[in-house]
């Protein structure tokens, strides 16, 4: 094929991508009943996106409750729910890195990363070199600026519906300053040597800065793909033995194998309750919402290092 030929086609390409282009919305972008498509990546940014949005949109969340965002491999199905969204709300600081991969060759719709309207704190990854935290939903007030970002884009997404949209969030906002200022107070009754967190992956710098409990250990670091080694293991049974707490905690988005035998060389209790992580839990159990996450966390946390526990809503 000679020169000439390669122009002309790649003027028909140019033509064919500009024209797509020119469309206003592409026809698959609003759903059979006219609702625009959204598409959220975590289950709580998905959780707070249907708090706002009630049934204006035709929302779907791709990650689905109990699952780990930091491993999770994309199927053909969030191909085309990305393709088709308008508009896609995501955490990023690569919390979800397959999805984000994703998202950025397929997707068309605006996206919005939702978790980055919060200050990073940054997270040693290995050898000095630092990325920001993703795990911004563990201070209440992050979740409270996440609303807000997701309000807004709603409104620009729907204009019609803002007045739906700013009273729920509005009403959201306000449950939200009363958990925040409740988890404070739980964590406060446990006493203060027993106040220092060992979790199985490194997700609750956050909670522990706001709340005042400290990360004493964790046994993974930032992302759950790295595997433990036997050093790291021994090292952390020896911290928890030196820092003297009586509990320390699995996830319920990561295997529990290798914490339980933590749990055990460092003669400390494993709560059956797990904590709420990286996603809230299923329909029907006690973290199946952003809200109950926290506070059930709170709850085991609280209970497991011996301090006085008042159910969220009863302890004014
Ligand atoms: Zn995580």
């Amino acid at each position: 094929m000679g020169k000439h030929c390669w122009r002309v086609m790649m003027g028909v390409c140019l033509a064919i991508y500009m024209g797509g282009c020119s469309q206003p919305t592409s026809q698959n972008s609003t759903s059979a009943d006219g609702k625009p498509r959204v598409v959220a990546t975590s289950t709580i940014i998905a959780d707070l996106t249907e708090k706002i949005a009630q049934d204006e949109i035709q929302l779907t969340g791709i990650l689905k409750p109990g699952t780990d965002p930091h491993v999770y491999e994309p199927v053909p199905a969030d191909s085309r729910n990305l393709e088709k969204a308008q508009l896609i709300l995501y955490n990023g600081f690569n919390l979800e890195p397959g999805l984000i991969k994703l998202m950025n060759s397929t997707a068309k719709g605006r996206k919005i990363a939702v978790g980055e309207a919060a200050k990073p704190l940054q997270l040693e990854k290995e050898k000095g070199q630092t990325v920001p935290d993703p795990h911004v939903w563990g201070d209440v007030k992050n979740a409270i600026a996440m609303t807000k970002v997701i309000r807004d884009a709603l409104i620009e997404l729907s204009p019609e519906d803002r007045e739906i949209f700013t009273q729920q969030a509005q009403q959201l906002i306000q449950e939200l300053q009363q958990l925040d200022t409740w988890i404070a107070k739980q964590i406060a009754t446990i006493p203060p040597d027993k106040r220092k967190l060992v979790t199985t992956h490194d997700a609750f710098q956050y909670y522990g800065r706001a709340y005042g409990i400290p990360i004493a250990g964790t046994l993974i670091g930032i992302s759950t793909e790295e595997q433990p080694s036997a050093q790291t293991v021994r090292k952390l049974v020896d911290a928890i033995k030196k820092i003297g707490i009586p509990a320390i905690f699995a996830e319920t988005t990561i295997n529990p194998a290798l914490i339980k035998t933590v749990a055990a060389e460092a003669k400390v209790k494993l709560p059956p309750r797990q904590l709420y992580s990286d996603s809230i839990g299923a329909a029907g159990s006690e973290g199946d919402s952003y809200v109950k996450m926290m506070s059930a966390n709170t709850r085991t946390i609280v209970e497991a290092l011996g301090g006085k526990y008042t159910p969220l809503g009863t302890d004014k």
